[in-house]
């Protein structure tokens, strides 16, 4: 079975990577997609993103990473992609993720399903924003994303 797993990525986390590597052990194919969004300047452009999960996820063999833009339901058809994998953390992760769920199968025509996996209790807090907020404040973030990228991260906000 191949899996997409969507997200901004903005940046990558130790959270995304525990999704990543399980999942990477379920199904045959994993392809990450990071979503072009035009409502929202990231902190990170798509090419650094898609670098960066590029480098870290190098070793994985059946883990490809892909930029899309549009409605996911047309990248899993262009891509043959056979469901989509999402994280659940808490409760309000639930919600949102009820209705993306629904909206991506009802625009399918039910095609499409859309797997959980649940986050690790160990990284079960963690989003990219939370790392963005305190990197910004120069708090160590070092458990939270991968030793590859945290200069990486203080090095933006040396730049702003
Ligand atoms: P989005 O922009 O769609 O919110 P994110 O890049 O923040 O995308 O997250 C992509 C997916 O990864 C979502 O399903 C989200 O719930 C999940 N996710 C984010 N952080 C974690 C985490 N710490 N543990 C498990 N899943 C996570």
């Amino acid at each position: 079975m191949k899996v997409v797993y969507p997200g901004s990525f903005d940046p990558v986390t130790n959270g995304h990577l525990d999704i990543i590597r399980r999942a990477a052990v379920t199904f045959d194919e994993v392809v990450v997609a990071v979503l072009v969004n035009s409502q929202k300047k990231g902190l990170f452009s798509m090419e650094e993103r898609i670098e960066m999960l590029q480098e870290l996820l190098y070793d994985y063999d059946n883990v490809s990473v892909k930029l899309f833009s549009g409605l996911l339901v047309d990248f899993l058809e262009d891509e043959n992609i056979d469901a989509i994998i999402r994280g659940l953390r808490a409760v309000a992760d639930y919600e949102v993720e009820l209705q993306l769920a629904h909206l991506n199968k009802y625009i399918s025509k039910g095609k499409y399903e859309t797997l959980f996996m649940v986050a690790g209790t160990d990284v079960s807090f963690l989003s990219s924003s939370v790392v963005k907020e305190i990197a910004s404040y120069h708090g160590d973030i070092s458990n939270l994303v991968p030793d590859q990228i945290v200069q990486r991260i203080y090095d933006k906000y040396k730049e702003k």
